[in-house]
């Protein structure tokens, strides 16, 4: 998948609300097993962004989660939704 195609479904997944474009928001105390960023995390789900399996031993994926939701990237994902969330919406 190229990079084009992988931020195409990212603002996807922003439009329908499936991708949050904020960082989650750390509890006002910060305790164990409550972080909001998992680095090399999501092992074996799915990427939020381009959709293929996070291998189970993948270095550098990162897990966000939200009280609702969490989201799963690839190293290179995560970057490109660090990018594109700051970005304008894109149309349909
Ligand atoms: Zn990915």
């Amino acid at each position: 998948m190229t990079d084009a195609e992988i931020v195409q479904r990212l603002h996807e997944g922003f439009r329908s609300g499936a991708i949050p474009r904020s960082m989650p928001i750390r509890p006002a105390r910060d305790l164990q097993g409550l972080e909001t960023v998992v680095v090399n995390g999501g092992h074996g789900q799915l990427c939020s962004a381009c959709g293929e399996r996070i291998g189970l031993f993948e270095q550098g994926s990162i897990e966000y989660r939200y009280p609702a939701v969490a989201t799963w990237f690839h190293q290179h994902c995560g970057e490109l939704w660090l990018a594109e969330r700051e970005k304008p919406l894109r149309r349909a």
